[in-house]
């Protein structure tokens, strides 16, 4: 039977991209279509505006992107084939695979490329089937949390409407005008308040431009400098008043960085760092948001740990206004049983080096699944991932647009989006929102919601409709009793995460290593990216990709503005095309995250947490060829 049309109206909603700000939406449906998409105005941080990718929605719903079939590849061409015979197929390859090496020989992977948590309950497949083969750790931004969490035990700060009570505001990798512009609304009220925003980055950025300080470091540097101004903050503020654990070593360690190795470290002048000094010792409350790209390294958990360890020399944990901040999970609400079956036996597969272990496994995944995300762009090494694809007997990758995974795939399924979907939540991982969405409109014809089409595929294989049940279950988080109403369809926690009991020091203070000769490639989150699964950037890109460098650097190679070059390491090349920027350090090139190819450069090394460290990548530049 055919569902009945959407009603003409406004219908609350919520942004499910992979972003730390969460918008609360308002869509406006007319004869079953989105025709408008406003932010919602009762929502604290919202505000009443939402940037231009959540905006672009009403265009790309209908839009030339949209897939609209499922899409079969047959002698090296997508056609496109019936829903029925797609999901016998999909079921078919996974049974297969299972009759030859069992359940871990299917790989069920989920990306965080739309933030449903009804989503979860899609892993249930997997698990029903035995436990499957999964990913686990984090491309992007567990290591700040795991060092936040060494501080006190716990990651959770308070919410980000604290700074408002600030009188100093350090962003250290953050650049909230590009990728958080909810945050820098805020921001720019506690500047109104007489608070002062200083910036460190790598380089120069919308944020720095506005900022009434920034600090231009060096990549790499920041352990560094996070230790110097430590040192300054015991000299200035002494020693905490209670004993601590582990004070006496870190104290000890870092008062061996002098300014001169910070200024070394860094490449800033004397009077740069002298002033930075006086930014964060000067005016309290400080509050420091430390971003995703500084931690993104082997040693992120230690550098954002010692960077709390700042905060809390300088006297400002605890305080309004005050401290350090990430972010923090976003899935606490979730019954611990919440999607889990158990028994289960999963194989878990590091995600930043998902292609070498899935090539090397020597119990071979011989069906793949992949939702929610898009490996064969955003992993490291993803010239690994994409080889994995061409030997996989069977490949489905469920999404709203052909990805690069998509692409690489056997089958494609088309699935709804957040907007296409009801009675479903997020909870942001940055503030301490939850959201409920609702239909705002209908999908195309040919497209299915992704959690029914997982669901259909797991009842052909025979499975109970464990789907039903938890997707029913689901609406209990609203009653969650650590919420409180804040509106229609929107819920805050009542009582902030706070710090509390004895802080911890940093046990450990790591060697940061630099590879001799070659340039630290750093890749940067720009305004139009969303997490690699968003085909506008990729519409509005330039070929070959622009890659930033220093005009020292460009002195020293003889490279001129617009010259195409070859990027090159031990895992592939990339031809790219140079931008002299003077703000760039010299030995370091910048290239913007989501280009395609970025990422067969990637180093595909694990922190000792098991997340990547993305940042830790070198590269030659050659003459292109
Ligand atoms: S992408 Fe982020 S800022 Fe833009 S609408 Fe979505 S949640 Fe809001």
């Amino acid at each position: 039977m055919e569902e009945p049309m959407l009603a003409d109206g406004n219908y609350l909603s919520v942004c499910a991209y992979d972003c730390p700000d969460s918008c609360g939406m308002v869509a406006t449906c007319s004869e079953g279509r989105l025709v408008e998409l406003e932010g919602r105005k009762d929502n604290p941080y919202t505000r009443g505006f939402i940037c231009h990718k959540g905006r672009r929605w009403v265009r790309d719903l209908r839009g030339e992107d949209r897939l609209t079939s499922p899409l079969a590849r047959r002698n090296g061409k997508f056609i496109p084939i019936g829903w029925d015979e797609a999901l016998d197929m999909t079921a078919q390859a996974i049974q297969s695979a299972i009759r030859h090496h069992g359940h871990q020989s299917f790989l069920f992977y989920e990306g965080s490329g739309n933030l449903l948590m009804g989503n979860k309950i899609q892993r249930l497949l997997p698990l029903m089937l035995g436990g499957g083969t999964m990913a686990t750790g984090s491309l992007c931004g567990s290591e700040g949390k795991v060092g936040l969490a060494r501080s006190y035990g716990t990651v959770g700060r308070d919410q980000p409407l604290a700074a408002l009570e600030s009188k100093s505001i350090l962003l250290w990798g953050r650049n909230p005008a590009e990728n958080s512009v909810h945050f820098l609304a805020i921001v720019h009220d506690a500047r109104r308040k007489g608070a002062l925003l200083g910036t460190i980055d790598v380089r120069a950025t919308p944020t720095t431009a506005i900022s009434d300080s920034a600090w231009i470091v060096r990549p790499g540097s920041d352990l560094t400098l996070a230790l110097y101004l430590c040192h300054e903050a015991i000299n200035l503020h002494g020693e905490p008043q209670a004993a601590h654990e582990g004070y006496d070593a870190f104290r000890d360690a870092c008062l061996l960085v002098s300014a001169e190795d910070a200024q070394q470290a860094t490449g800033l002048s004397a009077e740069a760092l002298h002033a930075l000094v006086g930014f964060v010792t000067n005016q309290s409350p400080l509050s420091i948001w430390t971003g995703t790209g500084l931690q993104r390294t082997r040693w992120g958990a230690n550098l954002v740990h010692v960077i709390d360890t700042l905060g809390f020399l300088l006297g400002n944990h605890g305080v309004p206004g005050g401290g350090v901040w990430f972010d923090q999970g976003d899935d606490n609400l979730l019954p611990d049983d919440f999607a889990t079956v158990p028994g289960a036996q999963t194989r878990f597969m590091p995600r930043p080096n998902l292609g070498a272990s899935l090539l090397e496994a020597e119990l071979p995944v011989e069906a793949a699944m992949f939702v929610r995300g898009n490996p064969a762009s955003q992993c490291p090494d993803a010239g690994k991932v994409l080889k994995f694809l061409e030997q996989c007997p069977f490949s489905v990758c469920l999404d709203w647009h052909m990805s690069v995974t998509a692409r690489a795939c056997t089958l494609v399924l088309p699935t709804t989006v957040f907007l296409e979907r009801g009675d479903d939540y997020v909870m942001s991982y940055f503030h301490d929102l939850l959201q409920k969405t609702n239909k705002a409109t209908e999908p195309p014809e040919g497209v299915r919601d992704e959690l029914d089409i997982v669901r259909d595929v797991a009842l052909r294989l025979g499975l109970p409709d464990r789907f039903t049940t938890e997707r029913a279950r689901l609406a209990d988080v609203e009653n969650d009793p650590r919420l409180t109403p804040a509106g229609p369809g929107m819920w805050r926690l009542k009582d902030a995460p706070r710090i509390q009991g004895a802080f911890h020091f940093p046990s450990r203070v790591p060697d940061v290593l630099v590879e001799p000769g070659m340039l630290r490639l750093i890749t940067v989150h720009v305004r139009d990216y969303i997490n690699g699964i968003d085909p506008n950037q990729a519409r509005v890109r330039v070929l070959p990709p622009v890659a930033s460098v220093s005009r020292e650097l460009a002195h020293e190679r003889c490279l001129t503005e617009g010259q195409k070059v070859t990027l090159r390491n031990a895992l592939g090349s990339l031809d790219v095309r140079i931008h002299l920027d003077k703000s760039i350090a010299t030995q370091t090139i910048v290239l913007p995250q989501g280009v395609e190819g970025v990422n067969l450069l990637v180093a595909p090394g694990l922190t000792p947490d098991g997340n990547s460290c993305i940042n830790d990548s070198w590269v030659l530049l050659e003459p292109a060829l």
